[in-house]
């Protein structure tokens, strides 16, 4: 049983299966770290979160000069729509912060039929697209996109910023941070939400032309993480190969949940990460998700026109809990 405090504040207790969080907590070595820095609190941290900054430019071997760092990726996401997003070009289903901050965009739509997989050098994109977004891997099916086409979209489209979200790449998929500099007009955001289980301690980054970073830098926060949060991401990052293994574990759990589901005549879509798109038709996913809700587990159904109501987004819980959600949705779809 898990206790939450959920956005807009209120503690819920159950089971959430919602919104893409990771379900281990931070590992030790971050609470540890984070745990010191409290009773230092009087004091600021480091300007600009300078040895963040060198931590992840050193890791990823990328100039610090190319990073920016703020208080999770949805604040430097909400930036770079605000700067460049006069013509979106989104893949969908997408994030929804994407559809909800374009206001209006032109898509690519991944299909079911191809358990929404796509080839990107059949990207097309309308004249005039100042920002198109890839999120890779997809969020809300899980799956990764195959990379090796970017280069020449950049190429050939040298006056579109193509923003790449890396949310889930803790997870799986193949990074395009190293090409950032070598292309003016690549953009790629990171969180430590999500593999990293950092989602209350607030963390993003960005790595981005000069001009852009430039620009994010001058206008940022001089503190822009707590210190708490500062030592919390650094602990973590010095310990990948446990958020390594934590992913490994996360995809068994996920792929344990998705075949009961299957077991019980649900369609469930492939997925690399520890969330997954599952077709309940001829269920109603509003119906089902209120149904649970009222049983104290939040799940999300996908709300998608194109893709009628039958659409959830599931992530998963620990074992225990998904067992508590599988046997609770057997009874609700047989009518009990
Ligand atoms: N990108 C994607 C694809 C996400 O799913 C989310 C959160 N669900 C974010 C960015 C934002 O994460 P955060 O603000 O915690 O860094």
């Amino acid at each position: 049983m898990t206790i939450i405090m959920e956005k807009g504040g209120g503690t819920f207790h159950g089971i959430k299966l919602l919104l893409c969080e990771n379900p281990l907590p931070p590992i030790d070595e971050a609470v540890a770290a984070a745990g010191a820095e409290l009773a230092q609190s009087n004091y600021y941290t480091e300007a600009y979160s300078a040895p963040l900054r060198r931590l992840i430019s050193e890791q990823l071997g990328i100039s610090e000069r190319l990073i920016h760092i703020n208080a999770g990726s949805e604040l430097i996401l909400r930036q770079l729509f605000d700067r460049f997003g006069r013509q979106v070009h989104l893949l969908t289903p997408t994030y929804v912060l994407f559809p909800e901050i374009a206001g209006r965009y032109t898509e690519t739509r991944l299909s079911p039929e191809k358990g929404f997989a796509y080839d990107l050098a059949n990207l097309a994109i309308p004249t005039g697209t100042t920002l198109a977004v890839i999120v890779n891997p997809n969020n809300p099916n899980g799956g990764t996109f195959d990379m090796a086409p970017l280069p020449d979209l950049l190429c050939r489209h040298p006056e579109t910023l193509f923003l790449i979200d890396e949310a889930f790449i803790g997870l799986a998929g193949e990074s395009a941070v190293h090409l950032v500099p070598k292309y003016p007009n690549l953009l790629v955001t990171r969180t430590l939400s999500k593999a990293h289980s950092l989602a209350g301690f607030r963390v993003g980054y960005g790595i981005f032309p000069e001009a852009v970073a430039d620009d994010l830098n001058s206008h940022n926060d001089a503190y822009p993480l707590a210190r708490p949060s500062q030592a919390a991401a650094m602990a973590t990052l010095q310990h990948e190969d446990k958020i390594k293994a934590r992913a490994s574990q996360l995809h068994a759990w996920t792929e344990e949940l998705a075949a009961q589901l299957r077991s019980m005549g649900v369609s469930t879509f492939p997925t690399e990460t520890y969330f997954f798109l599952a077709d309940f038709s001829p269920y109603d996913a509003s119906g089902l998700a209120d149904r649970l809700r009222d049983r104290n587990i939040l799940i999300k159904p996908l709300n998608d026109p194109a893709l009628g109501p039958g659409y959830m987004r599931i992530t998963t819980a620990l074992p225990e809990d998904n067992r508590r959600f599988v046997d609770a949705l057997r009874e609700i779809m047989a009518g009990v």
